[in-house]
């Protein structure tokens, strides 16, 4: 089978890459184990916290990454999910409140040099990037700029896509569970689906299987991706663990939880479980499965078909 690539994981096997003093064991035995479940190469995520908080884990996972040769390999680049989200309850999901702000261009920069030019993707809320200047700065370096956690108008949607805008983080998460019936930032994503990669998390919690049957069917195999979105869980199972400053239940069904179950906060899942997801409750093929874990997340992030070596 083609190894896979996941856009998105916050940490694998009990180790959280959002923590202040992850070690350089912690992140080889990480990627050894992301290695071992048949994925090649990953965006490892950095969440919502200061800035000041960000760029340093994210400069110390860049450096831990640069001496060995294993993290090379295996993390293809860094996802930052955040600051510039909506503040809004049920769009900003796990990401704290106090940390999210509108975007500027010279934050964004601060932690795009912590990565030293590592990143690859950056999630943020169109409607908080004001005249789209982030977007705009981000795709002209050919960073991915996806929406997530956000809940811009249509109009807002297409202003961003004009700016820059490629990609949708886990749609049909990051909002609230209950929405205006028709016009509705899952409704809104899926009518642009055309121009954007449309990400969904395939754990069956997450977005329910026929659900997401409806979501591939609607924006087509060609424009979705499976990402994983794992924390520490991942490869482990149920339980309790971290994931920045959070403290998550994870349950018999792989989602992770807040203490409060408020909300899901990342997934347990690992890609190839979501692999089989697709083949065993989806109802796709083999073929169609690996276009949503492999083909289509390269393609997004311009990864070489055969090597991750970038
Ligand atoms: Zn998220």
């Amino acid at each position: 089978m083609t190894p896979m690539v996941d856009l998105q994981v916050n940490g694998f096997a009990g180790i959280d890459f959002n923590q202040d003093a992850l070690t350089a064991e912690q992140l080889h035995r990480a990627c050894e184990l992301i290695s071992a479940h048949g994925v090649e190469a990953i965006l490892a995520t950095i969440i919502t916290e200061k800035i000041e908080v960000m760029a340093h884990r994210l400069e110390n996972l860049a450096r831990l990454r640069e001496s060995d040769p294993q993290a090379r390999r295996i993390i293809a680049g860094i996802h930052i999910e955040g600051p510039f989200l909506s503040p809004e309850p049920g769009y900003r999901g796990a990401h704290p409140v106090e940390a999210i702000h509108s975007a500027n261009v010279d934050e964004m920069q601060r932690l795009l040099d912590a990565t030293r030019g590592l990143t690859r993707v950056v999630t943020l809320a169109p409607e908080s990037d004001p005249q789209y200047r982030v977007t705009k700065m981000l795709a002209g370096q050919k960073i991915v700029v996806s929406g997530g956690h956000c809940n811009p108008s249509l109009d807002q949607l297409r202003a961003g896509i004009d700016a820059g805008l490629q990609m949708f983080t886990h749609l049909g998460n990051g909002c609230p569970m209950q929405m205006s019936r028709h016009d509705n930032i899952i409704q809104r994503v899926l009518s642009q689906a055309d121009k954007l990669w449309l990400c969904f998390i395939a754990d069956g919690v997450h977005v329910p299987f026929f659900t997401l049957r409806n979501y591939l069917k609607t924006a087509g195999i060609d424009r979705c991706i499976v990402v994983s979105d794992a924390m520490a869980a991942a490869g482990l199972g149920p339980g309790r663990y971290n994931l920045s400053r959070w403290e998550v239940t994870v349950d018999q069904d792989l989602a992770a939880w807040a203490p409060d179950r408020s909300h899901l906060v990342g997934s347990a899942i690992t890609l190839r479980q979501s692999f089989t997801n697709l083949t065993t409750q989806v109802g796709l093929s083999d073929a169609s499965a690996l276009r949503l874990t492999s083909t289509n997340p390269r393609l997004a992030i311009g990864l070489n078909p055969s090597s991750t070596n970038g």
